[in-house]
């Protein structure tokens, strides 16, 4: 690939892949031998090293601790039946985080420093990546300002990382989801399509709650008038009504924008479905439950992949599914996972060889 960019590797003296339970990996607890590290200073990346994982040093004063300038992404690597290492539409990845940093006011990340980086570093580790079914290894870039001051105002200086977590089966039990109706997520003209770190504090209260109530996980309402569908969590949602796959549209900019939402839709129409990507009502959900039209729903995301909604509440209505006897979440999982673990054809150039 690109040579421009100068990637130093310094190798760890010692493995500690030996020191892993195969058999129980929790997401995001265990990470791999190596990261990635980048500093942003003076208008341009350097710096770039592949090194031992480690912890960071850092000024109490650093910006991102105080306002928030950080943004992440999410992507998966897998073990082909070939035993290859690929990762699936990372470029995808690549194009959303600068999306992300354009909204938070950070540098750009160069094509070559992401991908290549990545590439470098997965290959570097790719024995982290557990071979059973389900499993992957979940990458985690991220990017946040380093400057050593309290002042509001953007960074002049940023951190650039990835890092690697070993990852089992997660969010595998289907989910109770509160409909929320007082908590928003994310409002038109606001910061939901990025994925921006204050996000996820800032719905932890309301999931919390919900919690308590004996949900699993909230499903978002537009901030207006808590009538249209957002997400689940943090993972995109979708309908299957009738004969059709609806999934709430991006055009407020409230919704972030899954890789594993548009790659459901693309599977959802070659499995048959009309898909449509359209405002939402939870007045329609519950029509359509009432007239036996709306068969399942699930939520979409790199972590879950699939993960299925056995109930859904709204005030005191309660929809509950027979997730049991599902064909399309467990389908459409299946054509996914059979696409990542290469025992599908990859038709549309999902899989990034390593
Ligand atoms: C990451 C994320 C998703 C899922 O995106 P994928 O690219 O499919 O992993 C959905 N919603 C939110 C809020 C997210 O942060």
């Amino acid at each position: 690939m690109i040579a421009a960019m100068d990637i130093s590797i310094r190798k760890a003296e010692r493995s500690k892949l030996q020191d892993l339970n195969q058999d129980n990996i929790p997401f995001g607890k265990y990470f791999s031998d190596h990261m990635l590290e980048a500093d942003y200073e003076n208008g341009e990346w350097k710096n770039i090293e592949i090194k031992p994982y480690q912890p960071l040093l850092m000024d109490p004063s650093l910006a991102a601790l105080h306002y928030g300038q950080a943004i992440f992404e999410g992507i998966k690597a897998y073990k082909g039946i070939d035993g290859k290492p690929y990762i699936f539409r990372p470029h995808d990845n690549f194009k959303r985080f600068n999306i992300s940093a354009e909204r938070m006011q950070m540098p750009q990340v160069p094509e070559e420093l992401f991908m290549e980086g990545m590439r470098k570093l997965v290959e570097l580790d790719q024995n982290w990546i557990p071979s059973k079914e389900d499993h992957s290894l979940y990458i985690r870039p991220f990017m946040f300002s380093s400057d050593p001051l309290i002042g509001v105002r953007p960074s002049d200086t940023y951190k650039f990382l990835i890092i690697l977590s070993p990852s089992g089966p997660y969010y595998s039990a289907p989910m109770r989801i509160y409909v929320e109706e007082k908590y928003v997520r994310a409002v038109t003209g606001g910061v939901g399509y990025a994925k921006a770190a204050g996000n996820y504090g800032a719905a932890m209260y309301a999931t919390a709650q919900a919690k308590l109530k004996g949900y699993d996980q909230v499903l978002w309402t537009d901030p207006f008038e808590h009538k249209y569908v957002q997400e689940i969590g943090t993972m995109n949602v979708f309908f299957i009504i009738g004969n059709k796959a609806v999934t709430p549209d991006l055009s407020q900019g409230t919704i972030l924008g899954g890789v594993t939402r548009m790659s459901s839709m693309t599977v959802l129409k070659d499995m048959g479905f009309t898909v449509e990507e359209r405002p939402i009502s939870v007045d329609e959900l519950m029509d359509a439950y009432k007239a036996g039209l709306l068969h399942e729903v699930f939520g979409t995301g790199t972590a879950a992949t699939i993960s299925m909604i056995k109930e859904l509440r709204y005030k005191d209505f309660v929809m509950q599914f027979d997730v049991e006897n599902w064909k399309t979440a467990p389908g459409l999982k299946k054509r996914l996972t059979d696409i990542r673990e290469r025992r599908a054809e990859d038709k549309y150039n999902w899989m990034l060889k390593v």
